[in-house]
């Protein structure tokens, strides 16, 4: 498989509790490399417009309130197929069904406050990386 990256946000439910440290030794143990991070406290535009694929969904509301709630750390990790090796730490989005070991499982408050978010295909990746970092911001 190939050396991809991936972006990762620590939410404001994990912020808020001082898990940036625990969560970021859950990616380095399963082999993934942060080569980009930074903490910031984004707008609720700008959660909204980071969550847009989600607009219509119920939960857009308290999902992008939530997500300008307080700081969140957002992280490039890469590494071999590091988008697929990111969700399978980050477990399931509901904390009731991720499997044991998993951020998720450990540390998820709930499903809307469930500590972490991980892009779902390398193509969405490229993308909520260039949302967030420029080119010079990556250092591998
Ligand atoms: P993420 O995109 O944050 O990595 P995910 O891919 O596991 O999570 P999505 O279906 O993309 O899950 O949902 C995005 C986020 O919206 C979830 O991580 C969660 O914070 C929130 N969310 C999803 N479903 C619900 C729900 N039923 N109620 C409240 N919030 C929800
Ligand atoms: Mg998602």
């Amino acid at each position: 498989m190939a050396i991809e990256r991936t972006l990762s946000i620590i939410k404001p439910d994990a912020t808020r509790r001082n898990l940036t440290g625990k969560i970021a030794a859950k990616f380095e143990e399963a082999g993934l490399r942060i080569v980009a991070q930074k903490r910031i406290l984004l707008t609720r535009a700008q959660a909204e417009k980071f969550y847009e694929v989600h607009a219509a969904r119920p939960f857009f509301g308290e999902l992008t309130d939530f997500m300008a709630s307080g700081p969140v750390v957002v992280q490039v990790l890469e590494g071999e197929g590091a988008v697929l090796k990111n969700r399978e730490v980050m477990g399931a989005t509901n904390p009731k069904d991720a499997a044991p070991g998993t951020i998720r499982a450990e540390f998820a408050e709930s499903v809307g406050e469930n500590s972490v978010h991980g892009s779902d295909a390398p193509e969405t990746a490229a993308q909520e990386i260039a949302f967030f970092f420029s080119g010079l911001e990556l250092v591998g």
